[in-house]
């Protein structure tokens, strides 16, 4: 291309040859028809007499070589090949063999089209069933959260229905835990004694060691009930919780929560002491599930993870 004048001239012998097989035989060879070139090769192979055993080894532009010398001449010598390219008679049977190369790569078009179609289908079908299913997902996900959202709804409307002033303990800013959440009564807690009989009597609480003035807090939302000096009791502070459980502190030293005050998890609502029918500084604490009769409070306390 260095020498090109611009101006027209006729084809030269050597660029006519070339023109000529580039017209005939590349466009069954050439990259746009490289994945049946290996079918095509065996194909003209076969007419040219070739075995299949020769042909087995083709693949791409090698086998494209290969196919062009062995259409023209089983020696595959490409000089020879080339001399019988001008023959009238081998062009015509090449004519022929492009023919029906042509036909055959129309053929397999057709079915790798059909192929590719029936690919894109399934395809079609498998992202169908994906997008299905991350819907599905996003559904379910916001079920979830509806779901949560309306319990929230209800504990803080039961909370509503026990005070007017539900929200202040939440708005606070004290609760970095959730508002449903359990902690332990006190820190550092020695248990001393179990629910049971005793002395003839229920011992219906657990004890716990405490020095005097041990801090005891709130195991989680809820409303004081009850609060003052009673008997065999001393001091004692009654808390409902958000779940509907009465749980009892007794013996301590003072209470600082009063009657219908809006308690959060961990709110120290009281001071360990030794007052009532005590034998030492102790917090017994009883649960009264519902408000109704004492439980053994070691299975009640496992189940919230403060036992
Ligand atoms: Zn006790």
């Amino acid at each position: 291309m260095s020498d090109y004048s611009g101006r027209h001239r006729p084809p030269t012998r050597a660029e006519r040859r070339a023109i000529e097989r580039s017209s005939r035989l590349p466009k069954s060879f050439g990259p746009a028809y490289l994945i049946p070139t290996a079918a095509a090769a065996t194909l003209v192979l076969t007419a040219a007499g070739a075995t299949a055993a020769q042909s087995s080894s083709f693949t791409g532009a090698s086998a494209a070589t290969q196919a062009r010398g062995a259409l023209l001449s089983p020696s595959q010598d490409q000089d020879t090949a080339s001399s019988l390219l001008s023959d009238p008679a081998l062009g015509e049977s090449a004519r022929e063999e492009v023919a029906a190369t042509a036909e055959e790569k129309s053929g397999l078009a057709t079915r790798r089209q059909a192929a590719s179609t029936s690919v894109a289908k399934d395809q079609g079908r498998t992202q169908e069933r994906k997008r299905a299913a991350r819907d599905k997902a996003r559904a379910e996900l916001a079920a979830d959260k509806k779901a949560a959202a309306k319990k929230r709804q209800s504990a803080s409307s039961t909370k509503d229905s026990t005070s007017t002033e539900s929200t202040s303990s939440e708005s606070s800013g004290t609760t970095t835990v959730g508002a449903q959440s359990w902690v332990k009564p006190l820190d550092n807690a020695v248990f001393t004694s179990p629910f049971g009989p005793r002395w003839g009597k229920l011992h219906a609480g657990q004890d716990y060691a405490a020095p005097v003035g041990t801090p005891l807090k709130a195991l989680s939302s809820g409303t004081v009930v009850g609060a003052g000096p009673m008997s065999g009791y001393g001091i004692y502070i009654d808390i409902k919780y958000w779940d509907g459980t009465v749980v009892r502190y007794a013996h301590m030293s003072s209470f600082s929560a009063s009657v219908g005050q809006q308690v959060a998890p961990g709110d120290v609502v009281a001071l360990s002491g030794n007052t009532g029918r005590s034998t030492g500084p102790h917090l017994h604490m009883e649960i009264h599930p519902g408000g109704g009769a004492p439980i053994n409070p070691a299975g009640w306390l496992a189940e919230r993870g403060i036992g």
